[in-house]
């Protein structure tokens, strides 16, 4: 056979395929495809801890409800403080959180008031005790105060009437403690998105029972479906872990017809590489809407989304790397875009590369790397070792990913790079 009788097929090798889609791209057909779940359940404050807000938060009262001091001292009226010298003022009573004073001061006068007293009629300005020479039923107070010093005023944390946390938002525990503030006892949330996942591939063996199994020559342990479950767990999804499913037409068909019907979304790894998507792709195009793309990206390049039934689909590569990758970039997003209909903000930093890195221009390349702080400060990241996309240890070792954009060439040492840390996917 000559050379030209045979068809060169797109490959993980290849970096330059001007049918790819770009990493931004692919995102931005995601979210078009997406229709953000509109159920919603009320749950206790407590209850409601990293769900996502479903109705903004409207402050009835205002936050503090009344103007207090912010220190322990003395309460009295700006005009009445010393210029110059010092003056002499009568302790006329005492004003402590939760026991306010209720006369008035007048010229000439002071309350003794703690911090988070109510601020006594006539007064508006606090002197902290240390700042004062008491003698018996008085105090000299000295000049160089401020007259509406050391007080809070009523509404400076949170206005009434003002939008305190917006619809959409992750509820953090902050969140908590400022709902309890306003004296909300439950929130509403939306409701969890449920998510199927299994992977699929005759080669595939289930963990046993901890004495680790021999395997047949050619078999592997599944790995996936347990770093899929590591990252679901972490967010606020309801999990169905389906198991391994053979490469047989009709189990793969039972199996996500099972998933989509009982799902929001549906996660399967392997089976979508050129050649193995030959065999999957009649039953989902069977069964769904759905899209075989390669993306430029390494690892993860082929990537399968779409819907089957009102289910969104996902059809990760099977190499372990490349399953958290394709993860952490779109199935992430899309689940915090369909739980909350927002986009949740890419942090990234700036870090200075320990080592020179070798990429070609072609594909955004996402390196695993450990990020470390120096002593002066610097942030600086170093890759973890080889980078193939089967080699998941690379991310066990690793804190972030490099983030090396598609037209990126070599990367010099010492030059700067952007990281997306893994903390950020929590
Ligand atoms: P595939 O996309 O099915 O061709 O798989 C690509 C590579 O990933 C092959 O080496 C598979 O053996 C491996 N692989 C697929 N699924 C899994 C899995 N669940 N756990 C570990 N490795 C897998
Ligand atoms: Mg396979």
């Amino acid at each position: 056979m000559s050379v030209s009788n045979i068809q060169i097929q797109a490959s993980c090798a290849d970096d330059h395929d001007y049918q790819s889609l770009s990493v931004d791209d692919a995102r931005k057909h995601i979210f078009e495809k997406i229709k953000p779940i509109q159920e919603y359940e009320k749950l206790a404050l407590r209850e409601a801890i990293n769900r996502i807000l479903a109705e903004d938060i409207i402050s009835g009262t205002n936050v503090p409800g009344y103007t207090n001091s912010a220190m322990d001292g003395y309460a009295l009226a700006g005009d009445d403080l010393p210029t110059e010298s010092s003056h002499t003022y009568q302790v006329i009573g005492t004003a402590f959180a939760g026991a306010p004073f209720s006369g008035t001061v007048a010229s000439g006068q002071c309350v003794r008031i703690m911090t988070g007293g109510v601020m006594p009629a006539g007064s508006d300005t606090v002197v902290m005790q240390e700042h004062v020479e008491r003698i018996d039923n008085m105090v000299r107070i000295g000049n160089g105060h401020c007259p509406g010093q050391n007080v809070r005023q009523a509404g400076e944390d949170i206005a009434k009437g003002s939008v305190v946390l917006q619809r959409g938002r992750r509820i953090t525990p902050a969140d908590l403690g400022v709902t309890a503030s306003l004296g909300f006892g439950e929130l509403s949330v939306q409701r969890r998105p449920r998510v199927s996942f299994f992977s699929s591939g005759d080669e595939l063996r289930s963990i046993g029972d901890g004495k680790g199994e021999a395997l047949a020559k050619g078999e592997i342990y599944d790995s996936n479906r347990y770093s899929l479950y590591g990252m679901l767990h972490r967010l606020e999804v309801d999990i169905l872990d389906m198991g391994v499913i053979r490469d047989d037409p009709d189990s793969l068909r039972e199996a996500l017809e099972h998933a989509a019907n009982t799902s929001d979304m549906v996660i399967t790894s392997g089976g979508v590489s050129v050649g193995e998507a030959d065999y999957i792709k009649p039953i989902l195009d069977d069964i769904g809407d759905i899209d075989f793309w390669k993306v430029a990206m390494k690892p993860g390049r082929p990537l399968t989304f779409g819907h089957l039934g009102d289910a969104l689909f996902f059809g990760l590569p099977g190499n372990p790397v490349s399953v958290m990758t394709t993860f952490y970039q779109f199935v992430q997003p899309a689940l915090h875009y369909l739980a909350s209909g927002s986009h949740e903000p890419v942090l990234t930093l700036r870090a200075v590369c320990s080592t020179a890195i070798r990429k070609r221009p072609g594909r955004f390349e996402f390196q695993r790397g450990i990020l470390s702080l120096e002593e002066d400060g610097t942030l600086v990241v170093t890759k973890t070792g080889q980078q193939g996309s089967g080699l998941l240890t690379s991310m066990s070792q690793a804190n972030c990913f490099i983030l090396l954009a598609e037209d990126c060439s070599d990367v010099e040492a010492k030059a700067t790079v952007t990281v997306q840390p893994f903390s950020t996917f929590i």
